[in-house]
């Protein structure tokens, strides 16, 4: 579809991102079993109507290390008890390579963190880019009441590493109290 080795030009929607130009992704609740603190919200919903948490369009770049893999990502509005919906969060396998996050609609945090301990949450906001740097996991967390829209771009490279997250949690949750984001401890940070 793409001409990696010649160039191309993209239609893009700044609403939606990429999705009339690439496949997406969808993750539902269901597939992020576990991830949420509230584990008795997460399974009552689950059961309810398993809502679409988020999805990302990928435009399949190769897997080269001299290619950028950019694609979209749309976590919908919500909360599974008082955590907002997120996505599930990862390193690249290839720790030590960096992204860039542009947010085209909506609101919310980029909460990253290494494996020495350092951690941030970067507000995602509409017309500005986060730069999340080599070595950082990366999860983003949709605090508004609507679609967070972000843009990304990596080393074609990089590759996924889910399975350290899904393991051991991010350091910290954003929560909703009194109405507005909260950042707190995870008590299961392991
Ligand atoms: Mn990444």
């Amino acid at each position: 579809m793409f001409d990696w080795n010649k160039g191309f030009v993209l239609d893009f929607d700044k609403a939606t991102g990429l999705s009339a130009a690439a496949g997406s992704t969808k993750r539902p609740l269901s597939r992020m079993r576990g991830m949420y603190s509230d584990t008795a919200a997460e399974a009552e919903m689950i059961k309810n109507n398993d809502p679409l948490v988020y999805e990302f369009y990928e435009l399949g770049a190769p897997d080269d290390a001299g290619d950028v893999a950019a694609g979209t990502s749309i976590v919908y509005p919500g909360k599974v008890g008082e955590e907002y919906f997120m996505t599930k969060g990862h390193f690249h396998t290839i720790l030590e390579t960096a992204e860039i996050y542009y947010t085209l609609s909506g609101t919310g945090y980029m909460l990253t963190e290494n494996t020495q301990g350092d951690w941030r949450a970067h507000k995602l906001e509409a017309g500005k880019m986060v730069y999340v740097p080599k070595g950082y996991a990366h999860r983003s967390v949709n605090t508004g009441d609507t679609p967070l829209v972000t843009f990304f771009a990596f080393r074609g490279d990089a590759g996924h590493d889910y399975g350290t997250i899904e393991d051991k949690g991010f350091r910290k949750l954003i929560v909703c109290r009194g109405g507005v984001p909260e950042l707190i401890d995870n008590p299961k940070w392991k």
